[in-house]
């Protein structure tokens, strides 16, 4: 079934994420919908909660069609997800509650949706209490920026009650309508491909992960990569705990038997053979570059100390856990000192001694001593209301201050055609650009049916038996390198250039 030939692309379940507030009702309203919405063959069966479902909604057309809930505290999840590079819904729902209107965290949610460019809809949920108040939403919503369909926007929004599913098929329509927009494409014959989005060790079956299929087929006898870890497939579990022999794309399955944990949001590819997955992990190892830039030189780790105040214990908390969540890899944040209250003299004191500290008041004042003190020994104070607003002020310092890192950038591939001759280490070559271009001067690697073998460097670039400082994509060339390793027909030179990052 895997042959090229045959490969179509068909309509494919959205893979549906529900973010918001905290209390807005986001578990109720994926609990509603699993209770109803599922597909009663599958209802019964459910012997464990896994991290996704899928449930078949039947449109007000009349059409049955199928969506996958991630059913995940979604932020965080979102956020391990972009964190990877991996994407996996393809909508979001934003439920913000009628009673409370936008809080902090349906501001951070947006935030998150905007940032992985995709499309969402707005659920105005708990319409069913008293205190509902639907205009008030719409008009917190707009002054978040967040324009909904007859407010100034174009943004779809529902009136719900998770609840007690006021609205709720009104949601899914919508969502299928969005979907539909979307034009979302999946190919079944082509091994899968996913990403985990729930991984466990069990004491009795080992480990254990749920992943989301993304596009292609997985089937009994295949093997599964993520990352490092790799797992036959002997078995496959639907979201519903029923064993399975194959699954394609949008559905959430669980594999058992994993090498090693995988990491949440990591991407998930599928192989025929244990021989191709394990040359899958061979090379991923080789070559980070397919992921992130490789790491050539690492000029140190810097510290930021940060000094907090906040109005009450609760914030600190919540700002420190924030915080925490910052991730940098050459960037570390110190709390050097932190409390609740005004911002005094002995805070902006010990900002002085650490270079580069920066004092922080969240919702909190500067005693007159204290700023004084700042100005004169040009400390900085800055001051907050909004978690989010801090977060990205200290993420924007972590970039600035982060050392400067050398990393290799691929220029193009080249295909060696010909190989003319040698002298002990230079070589002559004649080969094609594949891609990109290729410059005179620049190191390569060496590829051998995608593995790495060696590295070499360009000395002298011919085109048309013309000396040439660089040659384009598709054009052939004539090419003398300085290498240890012995260059073949059919290796593909890899030629990089070295640049200096932030
Ligand atoms: P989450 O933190 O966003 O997952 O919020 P929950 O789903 O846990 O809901 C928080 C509280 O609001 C719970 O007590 C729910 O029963 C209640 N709730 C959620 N949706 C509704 C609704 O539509 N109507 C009413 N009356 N209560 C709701």
């Amino acid at each position: 079934m895997m042959s090229k030939e045959t490969t179509t692309t068909t309509e494919r379940a959205p893979i549906v994420v529900i973010m918001g507030h905290i209390d807005h009702g986001k578990s109720t309203l994926l609990d509603y919908i699993r209770k109803t919405n599922i597909v009663a063959t599958e209802a019964g069966g459910i012997t464990q909660h896994i991290s996704a479902y899928e449930v078949s909604h039947k449109t007000s057309s009349g059409a049955e069609k199928r969506i996958t809930f991630l059913d995940t505290p979604g932020h965080e999840a979102f956020k391990g997800m972009r964190a990877r590079g991996a994407r996996v819904a393809d909508i979001a729902v934003l439920v913000v509650s009628a009673e409370d209107g936008v809080k902090e965290q349906t501001i951070e949610a947006y935030r998150s949706i905007k940032e992985a460019d995709i499309p969402f809809i707005v659920a105005i949920n708990k319409i069913d209490k008293t205190n509902a108040n639907i205009e008030q939403t719409k008009l917190s919503l707009a002054e978040a920026e967040i324009y909904v369909e007859g407010y100034g926007g174009s943004i779809s929004w529902v009136g719900i009650s998770a609840k007690v599913g006021t609205g709720v098929p009104e949601l899914l329509d919508t969502l299928l309508l969005l979907a539909e927009m979307e034009e979302l494409k999946g190919t079944a014959e082509k091994p899968a491909e996913g990403v985990i989005i729930e991984s466990r060790l069990d004491p009795k079956k080992g480990i254990i992960a749920t992943l989301v299929i993304t596009d292609g087929t997985i089937e009994k006898g295949m093997f599964a990569v993520a990352e490092e870890a790799l797992t036959p497939i002997r078995s496959i579990e639907n979201f519903a705990g029923k064993t399975i022999d194959r699954a394609s794309f949008s559905s959430p399955i669980r594999l058992t038997g994993w090498s090693a944990v995988p990491t949440v949001g990591a991407k998930v590819y599928s192989f025929p053979t244990k021989k191709l997955a394990e040359e899958a992990i061979a090379n991923a190892k080789k070559h980070p570059a397919a992921v992130a830039a490789p790491l050539l030189r690492q000029e140190g780790v810097v510290t930021i100390p940060l000094v907090i105040k906040t109005d009450v214990a609760g914030t600190l908390e919540a700002i420190e856990h924030e915080l925490g969540k910052l991730k940098h890899e050459r960037v570390l944040i110190r709390i050097i000192q932190k409390g609740v209250g005004t911002i005094g003299e002995s805070d902006v004191k010990s900002a002085t001694g650490s270079s580069g500290a920066v004092v922080i008041g969240f919702h909190t004042k500067v005693d007159a001593l204290a700023a004084d003190l700042a100005f004169r020994n040009n400390v900085t104070i800055m001051h907050f209301d909004i978690i989010y607003k801090l977060t990205e002020y200290i993420e924007e310092v972590m970039k600035e201050r982060a050392p400067h890192i050398e990393v290799a950038e691929e220029t193009g591939t080249l295909k060696v055609i010909r190989f003319f001759s040698q002298q002990k280490e230079k070589q002559v070559i004649g080969g094609r650009v594949e891609t990109g271009k290729i410059v005179n001067g620049a190191k390569f690697k060496i590829m051998r049916r995608d593995a790495e073998i060696g590295e070499g460097r360009i000395i002298e670039l011919q085109q048309q038996k013309i000396k040439s400082q660089e040659v384009g994509e598709g054009a052939e060339c004539g090419v003398m390198v300085e290498s240890k390793f012995t260059i073949a027909e059919r290796d593909i030179l890899v030629p990089y250039v070295v640049v200096k990052k932030q």
